[in-house]
């Protein structure tokens, strides 16, 4: 993959042009989203459609297929009112990517269904609570190929346009939208692409049968997730003396207190999910 006249090039990329554009842009951010729909093409469909006056430059399908609907150089309509580091209205500096998921779930019964009625199969839903709050409830999941490709994505963008950051839509617009939400491992991608300390910092495994994983430092804060079981990897995040606040290893965004008698400290680092050496040879090989 790599990126010619600000348009993607590369197997499994192609264009569907949106009108729904602005001007010149010269972005600094990376905007991550869900779409909440019901299909990759049904949602670049609707992004395409002035009556949307809504729009992204990416959509990136379940399958790790991607359409370009605008290249990188003009403005497109994904963040809406949006702020960040006092910078305001962040359609004018970033470069927004809009993966094909349904964000919340509703459980009924035992089952898991989208906003729109679709069942969601229970191994491709994530129960965990917002980083800014809310209910612990279901999101569905990402698939493991679409992280893999938004990783790529990151990497190539940040790269290619000297970007500063990668944020989610929840952050520019804080209490308003939710997206990518719990079940995207944005701040592994940041850490990956940004080159931050994530794979320095301390690990520790579970070592009770369950562990309540909670909002606070004490046993009277709410579980942010399912208990986490035997074995699961915590990244350390800030150490106490009695509670530590740990990020979940994994592909999604679960970070919260654990209690800690119940971990010990990996000597030996674990391999990732996502392998970064596979990532980096793509993106080398790709120029
Ligand atoms: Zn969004």
């Amino acid at each position: 993959m790599d990126i010619k006249n600000d348009w993607l090039v590369g197997d499994g990329i192609r264009q569907q042009k949106t009108p729904n554009r602005g001007g010149a842009l010269a972005a600094r951010f990376l905007i991550m989203h869900f779409t909440g729909g019901a299909s990759a093409q049904s949602s670049a469909d609707w992004l395409c459609n002035p009556a949307a006056k809504a729009s992204a430059h990416l959509v990136l399908a379940r399958d790790g297929s991607i359409i370009q609907l605008a290249p990188f150089n003009v403005v497109t309509w994904h963040a809406g009112v949006s702020q960040w580091n006092g910078i305001v209205g962040l359609n004018q500096h970033s470069i927004g990517i809009e993966m094909d998921n349904a964000g919340g779930l509703r459980q009924v019964g035992d089952t898991f269904q989208t906003s729109f009625g679709k069942l969601v199969d229970k191994a491709d839903v994530v129960i965990a609570a917002h980083k800014y709050g809310g209910p612990v409830m279901p999101w569905q999941a990402y698939t493991a190929v679409q992280i893999e490709r938004a990783f790529e994505l990151a990497e190539l963008l940040v790269a290619h346009y000297g970007l500063e950051d990668i944020l989610g839509h929840e952050d520019i617009a804080r209490g308003r939208k939710t997206d990518p939400g719990p079940a995207f491992p944005l701040e592994a991608l940041r850490s990956r692409v940004k080159g931050r300390a994530d794979d320095s910092l301390p690990r520790y495994r579970v070592t009770a049968s369950t562990l309540n994983i909670r909002a606070g430092a004490g046993a009277e804060f709410a579980p942010v997730a399912p208990p986490l079981k035997k074995g699961t990897e915590l990244v350390l995040l800030e150490a106490g003396d009695r509670w530590n606040r740990v990020e979940v290893v994994g592909n999604t965004d679960i970070e919260g207190w654990v209690n800690n008698q119940y971990i010990e400290l990996l000597t030996v680092a674990a391999p990732r999910v996502l392998e970064p050496k596979k990532t980096e040879a793509k993106r080398k090989k790709s120029g």
